[in-house]
């Protein structure tokens, strides 16, 4: 088993990856799946507080799903949440510092 720290930086992993390729222009349908599959992990999410936090977070927040750059920034933003929830440095949310993080040289 995963344990919430584990789990966390995994589907951190995913998640700011699967921004980092998401088109520049979605189409309406891969922008109701993005927002889609992050509102289900407000539901989802096994760790139940952690759900619980994210899931109020995106009443305050939608997601943005407009293009590429904007759901990288938003989640960055997210993920900087939880980050100083927990006492931890935040991250700088740039685009130049998210590629380099999550796009270059991760699959194409
Ligand atoms: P992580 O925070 O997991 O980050 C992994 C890597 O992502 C970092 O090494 C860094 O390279 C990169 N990174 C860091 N910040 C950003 C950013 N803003 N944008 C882009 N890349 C970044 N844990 C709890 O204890 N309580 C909670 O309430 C909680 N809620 C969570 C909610 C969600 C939706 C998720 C996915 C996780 C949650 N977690 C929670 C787990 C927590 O966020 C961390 O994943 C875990 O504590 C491990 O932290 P870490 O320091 O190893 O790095």
């Amino acid at each position: 088993p995963l344990d919430r720290e584990e789990l966390g930086r995994a589907t951190w992993g995913m998640l700011h990856t699967m921004a980092a390729y998401y088109p520049d222009a979605p189409t309406d349908a891969m922008k109701q799946h993005a927002t889609h599959f992050i509102t289900a992990l407000g539901q989802l999410y096994p760790c139940k507080y952690c759900a619980t936090d994210f899931a109020a977070n995106l009443e305050t927040s939608p997601p943005k799903v407009d293009s590429r750059v904007d759901l990288s920034l938003w989640l960055c933003e997210q993920h900087n949440i939880v980050t100083k929830k927990l006492s931890k440095k935040p991250f700088p949310c740039t685009m130049e510092a998210l590629d380099k993080r999550w796009k270059v040289g991760a699959p194409s």
